[in-house]
């Protein structure tokens, strides 16, 4: 296994598409931008995480390990981008009426439930960071001490005039990023921001501790430059968010690591950023209130890897529409390809390489060189060739929508046998998470929370209306399929891959 075609990665910093290459040749160091947990993460955040994964599931089919670490966000990120505002977690905590750590324990589990369902790798490292406020005041301290920050009433603040060409990831200069109004009095510049934000003279915050500017709490962007270069070095190769970091606070955490080096180097060659997730009101946000939640797709009867599915058939730096109808054609798509690989499978027979594989599957993705070579070996060029074209297609800047159809493409196949066309499938699919080896019909049925039968009836009323038609008595058939579309379920008639039925959504 080689990694013939060459990484090309597209660079937030100089907004072109550059080689890629990692610091140190042997391992792939990237950081990932984590959630704020005051509340379940909506589908529009999942987009980042999947988009994360399939970047960590394609440098691991080159052939790369990477060291992902990925935040929780338990302190410091307000309700305002301006330094005024309440923290979300205390907000959150005072309305439920719990403790701020049984809220972000809380919500850190729900989104981890959510990860796991949409097959995401975990990171090497989930850092917390309220278990780093000792580190963030020694950063603090150190870039005070090299004249970067200024000293006001209300905390610590970064003076951005210090820093060369801040806002550059922005695509702007200096107080032009985002048109900040400086809502902080005795601000310097619009663009600074909160370092360290002391607590109110008289109230007392739920979560604060006693640092050189009194007792109080870290400014949000102080955790990742902290916790990314604790562990991942001065200088690592990615970094990820949302694109709505890239205006703020990825300023700010390079602002920050160029005051700690001493240097103009941002913290990470790369800064990648996908793009929203939408609906037809706008961008998908917590604060709008009622959101979509992947649970709420699956008590709908979707299956959450159809979600993942429709992330991954969209460029991840385009915008992608949510939809009912979207959604179900991931899902419809989903179940083809399951079916696809349930028919290979039953001609192929007992799949050894498969077996060998299973159990190195999910661990870290510096197993996925062992699985290719496992999968791959000894297969002809046919095959090869198509498993040239998706590496070209994911190294391309991850082009996932032009690496996807070949896995259409390798199932109808005939001049490859059942069992070398599946085992280019589940190569492919070691870069693409979707489970398509593993997942079956049964699986993907799920039946939605408020559906009014089961499965299995559904089946005995399938068969009852089979042995009607065989009889000639229609009425009789027709009455089973109005009663079954009553209960929502839609009968699929001569569907060419034999999918009897669905649930309506
Ligand atoms: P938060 O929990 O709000 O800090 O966000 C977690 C991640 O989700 C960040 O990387 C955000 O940039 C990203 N994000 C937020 N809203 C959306 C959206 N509608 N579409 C895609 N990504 C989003
Ligand atoms: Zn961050």
């Amino acid at each position: 296994m080689t990694r013939s075609a060459p990484v090309t990665l597209f660079n937030s910093l100089t907004r072109t598409i550059e080689p890629f290459e990692p610091i140190d040749p042997t391992m792939v160091r990237l950081y990932s931008c984590g959630p704020t947990v005051y509340n379940f993460a909506h589908l529009g955040n999942l987009r980042a995480y999947v988009f994360t994964d399939s970047l960590r599931r394609m440098l691991n089919w080159k052939g790369w390990p990477v060291n992902h670490v990925i935040n929780i966000t338990d302190v410091g990120h307000l309700t305002s981008d301006a330094d005024v505002g309440d923290d979300k977690m205390e907000l959150a905590a005072r309305s439920a009426n719990m403790t701020i750590w049984d809220v972000a324990a809380f919500y850190t589990q729900a989104f981890k439930r959510d990860l796991a369902a949409l097959n995401i790798i975990d990171p090497t490292l989930w850092s917390v960071a309220t278990d780093h406020v000792q580190d963030m005041i020694a950063f603090a301290r150190k870039i005070e001490a090299a004249g970067s920050t200024y000293e006001l009433e209300s905390g610590l603040y970064f003076d951005t005039s210090t820093v060369p060409d801040y806002g550059r990831l922005a695509g702007a200069r200096g107080d032009e990023v985002m048109g900040r109004i400086a809502e902080v009095e005795g601000k310097r510049h619009p663009s600074d921001f909160a370092v360290w934000r002391r607590s109110p003279e008289g109230a007392e915050r739920l979560m604060e501790w006693t640092s050189p500017w009194g007792p109080g709490a870290p400014g949000w962007h102080l955790e990742c430059s902290v916790m990314s270069l604790k562990y991942l070095g001065a200088q690592f190769d990615i970094h990820t968010g949302g694109i709505d970091h890239r205006e703020i606070h990825h300023c700010n955490e390079i602002a920050q690591n160029q005051a700690f080096t001493g240097t103009e180097k941002t913290g990470a060659n790369f800064w990648m950023h996908n793009n929203f997730l939408i609906d037809r009101t706008g961008k998908m946000s917590k604060s709008k209130g009622d959101f979509a939640t992947l649970p709420s797709l699956i008590d709908k009867g979707i299956h959450p890897l159809a979600y993942r599915l429709l992330c991954l058939s969209a460029h991840y730096r385009s915008e992608l529409e949510f939809s009912v109808e979207n959604i179900a054609a991931a899902l419809t798509r989903l179940k083809r390809l399951v079916m696809g690989v349930a028919q290979l499978r039953a001609k192929a027979g007992e799949l050894a390489w498969l077996r060998a594989i299973t159990e190195t599957r999910y661990s870290r993705g510096a197993a996925t060189s062992y699985q290719r070579s496992v999968i791959e070996e000894g297969l002809p060029a046919a095959a090869t060739a198509l498993l040239a074209r998706f590496d070209e297609a994911v190294s391309a800047d991850l082009m996932l929508p032009r690496a996807l159809p070949l896995l259409e493409e390798t199932i109808a196949l005939k001049t490859l046998t059942p069992d070398q066309r599946l085992r280019v499938l589940a190569s492919m699919d070691l870069a693409l998470g979707l489970e398509l080896l593993t997942l079956d019909r049964v699986a993907m049925r799920i039946r939605p929370t408020h559906a009014q039968i089961e499965a299995d009836a559904v089946e005995a009323r399938l068969e009852q209306r089979k042995t009607a038609r065989a009889a000639k008595d229609f009425a009789a058939s027709d009455a089973i399929r109005d009663a079954l579309a009553a209960s929502g379920i839609e009968i699929m008639d001569g569907d060419p891959l034999g999918w009897d039925w669905k649930i309506e959504l």
